[in-house]
């Protein structure tokens, strides 16, 4: 038996497991539709966003609705920000350099927070997007979303944000904070298993996108907008993920989201408060509910606690790539875990 403690895949909840146990459903019918266009509402709520907002269900991991966001809103007429402080920031990099979409990168150190100064340095130079990832899941570092929108508001650029490793961990307001495209994806805060994404655009947005011809078959994002007006996807969507979906939609709106989103602070601020005293310290300047990021500074290397606890414990966290393997681990707090299985990793951590 393992525990994950890892930001996707996450432990699901098991009355969400046995809706992907059954036999599946044929999809091009009423009912599925139905049950589509329900999800459409549910994560519209959620995400805080007006009914004339615009969903696309995309069979992808996070990365393909990335890519679908940058293809569809963006050519070689624009120029836009990004934020890279890590691996998913750098993503958005390389998809603007492999489109040839004019951009500039506000390179952040390894958990530092985003100020404000870092994007008035770029006002009034013509830029037409700000990609921005909600929380850099690689670093742990989650960023100032309201002030990043009211800088895209004033200075009227189109405002993407991967919301992938934040959504249902922080607070989201997408329309009170400027944001124009919304990602999801389904294996983080959603508990549900990889495969699905999600792409919430607000009415203008849609329209941009509408408007501009795509260099993109599957990732024609206005294709998506106009099957969802009657509950469907252009393709064969993730038939069992999409009922999962649904079911934890729902799940999610009967409990309130800002409870689920209360209970994931509860977690992260309970497994902090229990690493006091640990050769341990927290590398990040601004933290999501979502995870924590932990260099060691005793005698085991990061690499090695993610070995031992995955071998010796059965508990699964997130080791790091490239140049943070060895100084970075970390820990998640999404997903259907509690307080009784952060004593248990509390428990192995104190035992290395
Ligand atoms: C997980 C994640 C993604 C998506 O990664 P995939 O492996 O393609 O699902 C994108 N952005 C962030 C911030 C993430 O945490």
């Amino acid at each position: 038996m393992q525990k994950l403690f890892c930001v996707g895949p996450v432990e699901m909840d098991r009355e969400i497991l046995q809706y992907g146990e059954g036999a599946l459903p044929y999809f091009r019918t009423e009912e599925f539709s139905a049950l589509n266009l329900e999800i459409e509402r549910g994560l519209k709520e959620l995400v805080y966003t007006k009914e004339t907002s615009k969903v696309a269900l995309l069979t992808a991991s996070g990365s393909g609705a990335m890519e679908a966001a940058v293809v569809n809103l963006f050519d070689a007429k624009d120029k836009v920000l990004i934020v890279a402080g890590g691996g998913f920031g750098e993503r958005f990099v390389q998809l603007c350099v492999m489109y040839g979409i004019a951009h500039t990168v506000i390179r952040l150190n390894q958990g530092q927070a985003l100020l404000p100064e870092h994007l008035e340095a770029y006002k009034n130079q013509g830029y037409t997007g700000l990609l921005l990832n909600a929380h850099e899941t690689s670093t742990g570092v989650y960023y100032d979303l309201k002030m990043a929108g009211e800088f895209c508001r004033r200075e009227k650029l189109v405002f993407v944000v991967d919301a992938i490793s934040s959504f249902l961990a922080d607070p989201y307001f997408m329309d009170e904070w400027h944001v124009d495209l919304t990602i999801i994806s389904s294996q983080k805060g959603l508990a549900l298993p990889p495969g699905l994404s999600v792409i919430v655009a607000n009415e203008g947005c849609a329209e941009r996108i509408a408007a501009m011809p795509v260099k993109s078959f599957y990732f024609d994002l206005n294709q998506y907008f106009i099957n969802m007006e009657r509950g469907q996807t252009p393709f064969t969507p993730a038939v069992g993920i999409l009922l999962q979906l649904h079911a934890r939609v729902k799940q999610i709106l009967e409990q309130g989201v800002a409870t689920v989103i209360h209970h994931t602070h509860e977690m992260a601020d309970d497994f902090r408060r229990q690493l006091q005293g640990m050769p341990l310290s927290i590398p990040s300047e601004s933290l999501s509910n979502a995870l924590t990021p932990l260099r060691p500074t005793g005698k085991h290397t990061a690499w090695e606690i993610f070995l031992r606890l995955k071998e010796e414990h059965g508990l699964i966290v997130c080791p790091s790539g490239g140049a943070c393997k060895d100084t970075l681990f970390r820990v998640g707090h999404i997903g259907c875990l509690t307080k009784a299985d952060h004593d248990l990793l509390i428990e192995a951590l104190r035992a290395l």
